[in-house]
């Protein structure tokens, strides 16, 4: 990320930052890369400028078209899920949304692939990441159900929209080893589910993690 954007953004963020990361410890987040990263991550840069001031609050937030920028704590979670199961070279992203995430992702993996189905989010997402300099971004405009046979397979795949059941393609699409990350569920209750490939076998295991609320994941594309 480029120091220049970010030492622009001031000492009132960095505080906030990290009275943030204080916020997450105490919520079992431990892992000190993931700590690290964001509180080096401007998620004031990623809101539309009237909410920039709730930034560091641990809440979802609108970012439009009915969506909402991840709440920190679940960035968090689903960060730590991915490291504690190695260090990821090639990462996939389900719902770039802002591109707060896929920021936070840039910093943990050499590689991070995003698909986002709403165009003008994809649009701004591109926007902010190309500003603060991240080489490692590729984004993509399509139904992320599918996921990105091209790019694959990956040693994490990560959702930040919730499907009825899990995605065969996504599965299909892990390296071995590799583990997906990703809420399950319908109507207010959601599961966080982390499916691991085990070796380079079809066969997975499942464990869930913790109750969660996303939004849900649609199919098709909107431009
Ligand atoms: N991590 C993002 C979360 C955005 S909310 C952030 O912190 O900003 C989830 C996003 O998933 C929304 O932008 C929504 O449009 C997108 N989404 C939902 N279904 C999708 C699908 N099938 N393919 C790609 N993106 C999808």
């Amino acid at each position: 990320m480029s120091n220049l954007k970010l030492q622009g953004i001031g000492m009132t963020s960095q505080r906030t930052r990290e009275r943030l990361v204080d916020r997450l410890l105490k919520q079992g987040v431990s892992h000190p890369k993931v700590l690290d990263v964001i509180s080096r991550t401007p998620r004031h840069i990623f809101l539309d400028e009237a909410l920039a001031h709730r930034a560091y609050e641990d809440s979802a937030l609108p970012i439009g078209y009915n969506q909402t920028l991840s709440q920190p704590y679940i960035v968090a979670r689903m960060t730590e899920l991915i490291l504690s199961h190695g260090k990821p070279k090639k990462i996939l992203e389900v719902g770039t949304g802002s591109g707060y995430q896929t920021a936070v992702l840039a910093q943990v993996a050499s590689l991070v692939y995003s698909i986002e189905r709403i165009k003008p989010l994809q649009e701004k997402a591109r926007q902010r990441l190309r500003e603060l300099g991240f080489r490692n971004v590729q984004l993509r405009h399509a139904d992320g159900g599918f996921g990105w046979s091209q790019a694959a397979p990956f040693d994490a795949i990560v959702s930040a929209a919730a499907p009825r059941e899990i995605p065969k393609q996504l599965t299909q699409q892990l390296a071995p080893g590799g583990i997906l990350v990703i809420p399950v569920g319908s109507g207010g209750k959601q599961s966080l589910t982390v499916v691991k490939r085990i070796g380079d076998t079809e066969n997975y295991d499942t464990q869930v993690i913790e109750d969660v609320c996303f939004v849900p994941l649609v199919a098709g594309i909107e431009r």
